[in-house]
């Protein structure tokens, strides 16, 4: 069975959860699970070099079975090895192709050349968009609310507030309806002129700079329209969060899933803790819904 040659065209960017694809490839795994890999599907996988956003959920449809879909993970081919989940490379390296790989247990009557469809879990889905697009949200607004604090000039964020988000995240976790950030706040922020001593005074006025501007937006509600820039369909291709922020429109470099406006949410709120012996900053970014 040959390998895939180009990477899979994936639909959930555009917010699909549902689609119809080819077999192209079957992979047995070690631990006894297949993978099984389509030339299109609308299943978001978990990329493991950063991993910020979980797996979809749902299930396969191939020839009248409805097989769970127990894992899902980006993988990657040079044309000699399939490697599922342990990427030698980054997400879009040339000369390689990505893939997304669907485990299942039970691989019976799957096979190459059989149509499939896929359906994923939509309330998991929603849920994991709403934390993901508040997690976007929540670290412009903590750029914008930190922005006082640099002392000298530094890359700037699409709101063109110092960029503290991206020169300082350590990892990001998408959860239901929330998301977690951690900052590293170490020598070469500080000398690149942030003032991390000022912070921990200034941590309870600068969560709440913070909380206004959301709820700003989210008053908003489905004026800020939000979609995905991206160059192709391929599962390699750069993506982009584009949102019409009241103020004009601001992009992020993402490949994960979003609402499509922010209708239907009541709040994001962020907390923030700092430890200072671990000069780390935590941000829990939570969504109210309706
Ligand atoms: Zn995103």
């Amino acid at each position: 069975m040959s390998l895939p040659a180009g990477d899979t065209v994936v639909t959930y960017p555009d917010g699909d959860l549902a689609s119809t694809g080819t077999v192209l490839h079957l992979q047995p795994l070690d631990d006894g699970r297949t993978a099984v890999i389509l030339d299109r599907t609308a299943f978001h996988p978990v990329d493991p070099v950063w991993p910020d956003q979980p797996a979809d959920a749902g299930v396969l449809l191939v020839g009248g079975r409805s097989v769970p879909v127990v894992a899902a993970v980006v993988g990657a081919t040079d044309g000699t090895a399939l490697h599922v989940g342990d990427a030698p490379v980054r997400t879009g390296t040339p000369g390689w192709a990505f893939v997304v790989c669907h485990l299942v247990d039970d691989a019976t009557g799957i096979e190459q050349g059989a149509t499939a469809a896929v359906e994923a879990d939509p309330e998991l889905r929603r849920a994991l968009s709403a934390g993901h697009t508040a997690c976007h949200l929540a670290s412009l607004a903590l750029d914008d609310a930190l922005a006082a604090l640099w002392t000298k000039e530094v890359p700037l964020d699409g709101r063109g507030r110092p960029a503290f988000d991206q020169l300082a995240i350590a990892s990001s976790r998408i959860l239901p309806y929330g998301s977690v950030d951690e900052y590293r706040i170490g020598k070469s922020l500080r000398k690149k002129g942030f003032a991390a001593a000022e912070l921990p005074a200034a941590l309870g006025e600068v969560t709440e700079a913070a909380n206004v501007l959301l709820a700003q937006w989210v008053a908003a509600g489905d004026d800020v329209a939000i979609s995905i820039e991206r160059d192709g369909g391929g599962l390699g291709e750069r993506r982009r969060w584009r949102a019409d922020l009241p103020g004009g429109a601001v992009e992020i470099p993402c490949g994960g899933t979003h609402l499509r406006s922010l209708a239907g949410l009541s709040a994001i709120r962020i907390q923030l803790d700092y430890d200072t012996g671990e000069s780390s900053l935590t941000m829990r970014t939570t969504v109210e819904h309706v």
